[in-house]
């Protein structure tokens, strides 16, 4: 089985993309590696993020890994927060916070389209791929849920009625954007076999 290490520090996050992924890839989480450092994303898109992280990891093990960096992005507030998402209300990143602000930000204003945007960046033998997943959806007036992580309490996905908090994590990855983004780069590894 392909052994690969996931560049995140977020338990949610592993937990997702494994049962995204099934038994195809193991998939190996910092802690797991025993690798404890708090990777920086100091860029100003997803893309150079993600590629970050992952060549950071790949420098530290000189294993094949893999690295993904997520963004909200709201149409009325012209793409924010994304890629500023972890960090919308401060450094302390406070999902609590973080969805305070964004619901005060969306006040009075009636187009609520958002979308979650996925970039991973997968290295690979030394080559690294990116793979990008998107879902679509609104903000809602007032959180619902509790499952979940980040603003799934007020993210609905079009097609759903649920916010992503009150969806189990296999109703959350019918929907994903992690998942989608996974799906692509589980389809480009299985092609190489
Ligand atoms: P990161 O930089 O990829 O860790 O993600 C940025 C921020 O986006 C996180 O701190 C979360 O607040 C949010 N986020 C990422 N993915 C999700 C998700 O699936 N649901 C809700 N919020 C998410």
């Amino acid at each position: 089985m392909t052994k690969l290490i996931f560049a995140t520090n977020n338990q949610h996050k592993v937990d997702e993309i494994q049962s995204a992924i099934g038994n195809t890839i193991e998939v190996i989480s910092l802690k797991q590696a025993g690798i404890d450092i708090d990777i920086p994303e100091p860029y100003d898109t997803l893309e150079e993020n993600a590629s970050a992280k992952s060549k950071t990891i790949h420098q530290l093990t000189a294993t094949n890994c893999f690295s993904e960096d997520t963004g909200l992005e709201t149409e009325a507030l012209n793409g924010e927060p994304g890629v500023k998402s972890a960090r919308y209300a401060g450094d302390d990143k406070s999902f609590e916070k973080n969805i305070n602000k964004l619901l005060s930000e969306l006040t009075g204003i009636n187009n609520r389209n958002a979308r979650f945007r996925t970039v991973i960046s997968l290295i690979l033998d030394d080559k690294e791929y990116l793979f990008e997943g998107i879902c679509e959806g609104e903000i809602l007036q007032i959180r619902k849920g509790n499952k979940g992580f980040g603003y799934d309490p007020v993210f609905v996905p079009s097609g759903s009625e649920k916010s992503f908090a009150e969806m189990t994590m296999e109703e959350k990855n019918t929907f994903s954007h992690r998942k989608k983004a996974v799906d692509k780069m589980i389809a480009f590894l299985k092609q190489l076999k």
